[in-house]
Protein backbone atom coordinates (compact mmCIF):
# COMPACT_ATOMS: atom_id res chain seq x y z
CA UNK A 1 0.00 0.00 0.00
CA UNK A 2 1.38 3.37 -1.18
CA UNK A 3 0.12 6.86 0.64
CA UNK A 4 0.38 10.40 -0.16
CA UNK A 5 -0.55 12.86 2.11
CA UNK A 6 -1.18 16.71 0.58
CA UNK A 7 -1.31 19.53 3.27
CA UNK A 8 -3.64 22.40 2.43
CA UNK A 9 -4.42 25.21 4.32
CA UNK A 10 -7.41 27.88 4.36
CA UNK A 11 -8.67 30.32 6.52
CA UNK A 12 -12.10 30.04 7.78
CA UNK A 13 -15.22 31.37 10.18
CA UNK A 14 -17.28 29.61 12.06
CA UNK A 15 -19.32 29.03 15.23
CA UNK A 16 -20.80 25.82 17.41
CA UNK A 17 -24.40 25.95 18.40
CA UNK A 18 -25.39 24.42 21.68
CA UNK A 19 -22.31 25.14 22.87
CA UNK A 20 -20.97 26.43 26.38
CA UNK A 21 -16.74 26.83 25.51
CA UNK A 22 -15.50 29.82 23.13
CA UNK A 23 -16.27 28.44 19.75
CA UNK A 24 -20.15 29.03 20.81
CA UNK A 25 -19.31 33.18 19.25
CA UNK A 26 -18.50 33.81 15.84
CA UNK A 27 -14.87 33.59 15.58
CA UNK A 28 -12.21 32.05 12.79
CA UNK A 29 -9.46 29.80 12.18
CA UNK A 30 -6.08 29.52 10.15
CA UNK A 31 -7.20 25.67 8.95
CA UNK A 32 -4.74 23.15 7.90
CA UNK A 33 -6.30 19.82 6.27
CA UNK A 34 -3.77 16.67 5.31
CA UNK A 35 -5.59 14.95 2.60
CA UNK A 36 -4.21 11.56 2.40
CA UNK A 37 -4.61 9.06 -0.97
CA UNK A 38 -3.85 5.62 -0.76
CA UNK A 39 -3.23 3.35 -3.70
CA UNK A 40 -2.08 -0.67 -4.14
CA UNK A 41 -0.09 -0.20 -7.46
CA UNK A 42 1.26 3.20 -8.54
CA UNK A 43 0.36 4.82 -11.81
CA UNK A 44 2.90 4.90 -14.89
CA UNK A 45 4.34 7.24 -13.32
CA UNK A 46 5.45 5.70 -10.62
CA UNK A 47 2.71 8.10 -8.19
CA UNK A 48 -0.49 7.55 -6.16
CA UNK A 49 -1.46 10.41 -7.94
CA UNK A 50 0.86 13.49 -8.73
CA UNK A 51 1.54 16.47 -6.19
CA UNK A 52 0.32 19.29 -8.63
CA UNK A 53 -2.77 17.11 -9.85
CA UNK A 54 -4.22 16.47 -6.09
CA UNK A 55 -3.44 20.57 -5.09
CA UNK A 56 -4.81 21.49 -8.08
CA UNK A 57 -8.27 20.17 -7.80
CA UNK A 58 -8.65 20.12 -4.17
CA UNK A 59 -6.88 23.83 -3.18
CA UNK A 60 -9.71 24.98 -5.94
CA UNK A 61 -12.28 23.68 -4.41
CA UNK A 62 -11.31 24.66 -1.14
CA UNK A 63 -10.45 28.54 -2.37
CA UNK A 64 -13.49 28.74 -4.18
CA UNK A 65 -15.81 26.84 -1.19
CA UNK A 66 -14.33 27.49 1.92
CA UNK A 67 -11.34 29.78 2.45
CA UNK A 68 -12.49 33.14 4.26
CA UNK A 69 -15.92 31.69 4.54
CA UNK A 70 -18.45 32.04 7.35
CA UNK A 71 -18.88 28.07 7.75
CA UNK A 72 -22.24 28.04 9.80
CA UNK A 73 -25.00 25.53 10.44
CA UNK A 74 -28.28 25.75 8.58
CA UNK A 75 -29.79 26.40 11.76
CA UNK A 76 -27.95 29.29 13.08
CA UNK A 77 -29.76 32.32 13.75
CA UNK A 78 -27.05 35.03 12.38
CA UNK A 79 -27.03 33.49 8.49
CA UNK A 80 -30.00 35.34 7.31
CA UNK A 81 -27.87 38.53 8.54
CA UNK A 82 -25.08 37.65 7.06
CA UNK A 83 -26.91 36.54 3.87
CA UNK A 84 -28.74 40.18 3.58
CA UNK A 85 -25.47 41.64 4.02
CA UNK A 86 -24.18 39.58 1.13
CA UNK A 87 -21.55 38.24 3.13
CA UNK A 88 -19.87 35.09 2.12
CA UNK A 89 -21.54 31.94 3.62
CA UNK A 90 -21.10 28.13 3.27
CA UNK A 91 -23.72 26.33 4.97
CA UNK A 92 -23.82 23.02 6.24
CA UNK A 93 -26.23 20.94 7.59
CA UNK A 94 -24.45 20.22 11.28
CA UNK A 95 -22.89 21.64 13.70
CA UNK A 96 -19.25 23.20 11.92
CA UNK A 97 -17.13 21.43 14.00
CA UNK A 98 -13.55 20.48 12.51
CA UNK A 99 -14.35 16.09 13.22
CA UNK A 100 -17.97 17.65 10.51
CA UNK A 101 -15.54 19.63 8.36
CA UNK A 102 -12.88 16.87 7.81
CA UNK A 103 -15.63 14.48 6.56
CA UNK A 104 -16.86 17.30 3.82
CA UNK A 105 -13.95 17.82 2.95
CA UNK A 106 -13.23 13.84 2.50
CA UNK A 107 -16.40 13.72 0.98
CA UNK A 108 -15.51 16.06 -1.64
CA UNK A 109 -11.73 14.60 -2.19
CA UNK A 110 -13.61 11.58 -2.82
CA UNK A 111 -16.29 13.21 -5.50
CA UNK A 112 -13.10 14.99 -7.41
CA UNK A 113 -12.44 11.28 -7.81
CA UNK A 114 -9.18 10.78 -5.80
CA UNK A 115 -8.67 7.62 -3.54
CA UNK A 116 -8.43 9.49 -0.52
CA UNK A 117 -8.35 7.18 2.76
CA UNK A 118 -7.91 10.06 5.25
CA UNK A 119 -8.57 13.68 6.39
CA UNK A 120 -7.13 15.04 8.88
CA UNK A 121 -8.34 18.62 9.63
CA UNK A 122 -6.15 21.04 12.33
CA UNK A 123 -8.33 23.86 13.53
CA UNK A 124 -5.41 24.92 15.88
CA UNK A 125 -1.68 23.65 16.11
CA UNK A 126 -2.20 21.34 18.95
CA UNK A 127 -6.21 20.19 18.10
CA UNK A 128 -6.75 18.16 14.58
CA UNK A 129 -9.75 15.96 14.03
CA UNK A 130 -9.60 12.67 11.45
CA UNK A 131 -12.16 11.42 8.81
CA UNK A 132 -11.72 8.25 7.51
CA UNK A 133 -14.48 6.88 4.76
CA UNK A 134 -15.75 3.48 5.12
ZN1 LIG B 1 -13.64 27.34 16.36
Amino acid sequence: MYQVTTTLHFCYGHRLLRYRGKCRDLHGHNGVAEIELSAEELDALGMVKDFTTIKQAIQGWIDAQLDHKMILCKDDPVLPALRQLQEPVFVVEQNPTAEHLAKLICEEVKRLGFPVTSVRLWETASSCAVYRPA
